[in-house]
């Protein structure tokens, strides 16, 4: 791992991107607006990034088209693509620092973590996908000896991809890896807050050897690029990382228009549940604490919601508020920082609003508190943990999507399971217990994609992500990914 001064350095030696990436370069946006990237430590402007509307929409959609259609990698052997992205995760490798830089001075997020989890997910992410496609195999269906019945699997077409700036690398190659993957051509809208490494690697993929228009990266806002994306009569699958109520908007946009396929990955508002007999309360207490503050409290299945058994209220709180301390706010250049800012001042306004709400509402402060904004010095929260609180508070309820914990109780294994129900969203939960039977009891009644036993927010390329009820319905990651880029179709031969 580099030292703050080898980052500093590299900082001022690298090049960031600033423009769209269409059919194979880098161009202004037509109406050449531009917005300002803004690093969230120093809230300095890092660059001036195209702002993309619907004519910049048109020319990649186009250009998206004419590759597919071309079949340059459509059509190309299963064998030769992998080859090429595989090629394209050595260039991510060979560019992994300064693409863990771009993302920190980005969005926030600390260089320890990019280093360490960002950059290698996401290009692990890359070479399975790859691997996968070529033993991705089609089925004959069990017909009468008359017919002969082909089911197979083929790219969808034009695929538009938006994604969130939480992870800004990570998301949005867990959607363009399988999506490309499948010989799709994508058309990516990173988030307005974080797109500078997207087209960075869009550069990198060129030179891989992804032919031009089969990868375009269009910056810009959501109610412009987004919005004219999602409304695109030749785009024919969405796959979407983001809020609930953007995930809503994009389901009535597709029905407005060709009933594009749309696949939502969603908000959250998971539970951790810590049950007296988790046996080891310290490390339930480190568990529940990364849960929670891991990237500032910015991950969709943070576990913001945090249930633990009466009879150990006291002793979890005292190694809740011990394992929390290892959170402390600072430069996410320094790689012993364990917190960096929230992305923007938005999201900090968002974030004070809730720590007042609940403090109005009556929940006991018992760590962090109303974060001290001074202009020009970054978009610090510190990690704050409530108890005595309970569903009624909006801050319970409302995903906050920052270091904000909510502490509550429960007598009852029954109680324990209703209370982690009683939510709209259902991405994750974690449960701490040292009962088998009852890690799967509690696991089956949970409402939600994935549970974690005794650890959280675990996984591999191997396993799918996502959720169910306001958190969406897609997966990324795993086999089950390529079900949102590819069609299947069957073709039907009378003997
Ligand atoms: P957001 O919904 O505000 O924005 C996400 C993307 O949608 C951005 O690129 C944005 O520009 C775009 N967008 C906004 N309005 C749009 C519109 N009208 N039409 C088309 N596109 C539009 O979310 P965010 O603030 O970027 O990210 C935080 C959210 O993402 C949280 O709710 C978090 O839980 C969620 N998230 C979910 C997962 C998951 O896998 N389920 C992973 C990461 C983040």
């Amino acid at each position: 791992m580099k030292s703050y001064q080898e980052w500093q350095a590299l900082k001022a030696a690298i090049t960031l991107p600033s423009q769209a990436y269409i059919n194979g370069q880098f161009c202004s946006a037509q109406q050449g607006e531009t917005f300002a990237c803004i690093n969230p430590a120093d809230e300095a402007v890092l660059t001036q990034v195209a702002s993309c509307d619907q004519a910049d929409v048109d020319l990649a959609v186009q250009a998206a088209k004419a590759a597919f259609s071309s079949g340059s990698w459509s059509q190309m052997a299963p064998n030769k693509r992998k080859q090429i992205l595989q090629k394209w995760a050595d260039l991510l490798t060979e560019h992994a620092d300064e693409l863990a830089l771009i993302d920190t001075l980005d969005m926030g997020k600390s260089i320890a973590e990019m280093v360490s989890i960002d950059v290698p997910d996401s290009i692990d992410c890359l070479r399975w996908s790859a691997e996968c496609i070529d033993k991705l195999y089609g089925e004959i269906a069990p017909t009468n000896a008359d017919n002969l019945a082909l089911i197979s699997r083929e790219p969808v077409g034009v695929v538009a991809i938006i994604t969130p700036w939480n992870y800004p690398l990570m998301m949005v190659m867990w959607k363009i890896a399988p999506a490309l993957a499948a010989g799709n051509s994508v058309i990516l809208k990173p988030s307005e807050k974080s797109p500078l490494s997207a087209l960075r690697i869009a550069e990198l993929a060129t030179q891989a050897g992804v032919p031009n228009g089969v990868l375009n990266v269009l910056p810009g806002f959501g109610h412009t690029t987004g919005k004219a994306l999602a409304l695109h009569h030749e785009i024919g699958t969405l796959a979407f990382t983001g809020s609930s109520r953007v995930a809503g908007l994009l389901m009535q946009y597709a029905g407005q228009s060709n009933m594009k396929r749309v696949w939502l990955e969603a908000g959250g508002k998971s539970p951790c549940l810590v049950f007296a007999d988790c046996k080891d309360i310290a490390a339930a207490a480190k568990g529940a604490a990364a849960a929670i503050f891991s990237n500032q409290g910015e991950v969709c299945i943070a576990c913001s919601r945090l249930y633990v058994e009466e009879s150990i209220k006291q002793d979890f709180m005292e190694a809740l508020l011990a394992a929390a301390k290892h959170y402390i706010p600072g430069d996410p250049l320094d790689p012993n920082t364990t917190m960096g800012p929230l992305v923007d001042k938005a999201q900090l306004d968002t974030v004070t609003g809730f720590i007042e709400s609940a403090l109005q509402q009556g929940a006991t402060l018992e760590m962090g508190g109303v974060p001290e904004y001074q202009k020009g010095q970054g978009f610090y929260a510190h990690p704050t943990i409530f108890s005595n609180a309970n569903h009624d508070m909006s801050f319970v309820q409302e995903e906050i999507f920052g270091p904000v914990l909510a502490v509550m109780t429960f007598d009852s294994e029954a109680q324990a399971i209703a209370l982690a129900n009683d939510s709209k969203y259902g991405l994750g939960a974690s449960v701490w217990t040292q009962d088998l039977s009852r890690a799967h009891r509690v696991s089956r009644q949970l409402e939600a994609g994935m549970v974690w036993i005794n650890t959280w927010g675990d996984g591999d390329s191997t396993v799918p992500f996502g959720g169910v009820k306001a958190s969406g319905n897609g997966r990324d990651k795993s086999w089950h990914a390529l079900e949102k880029y590819t069609e299947l179709k069957n073709t039907w031969i009378r003997l």
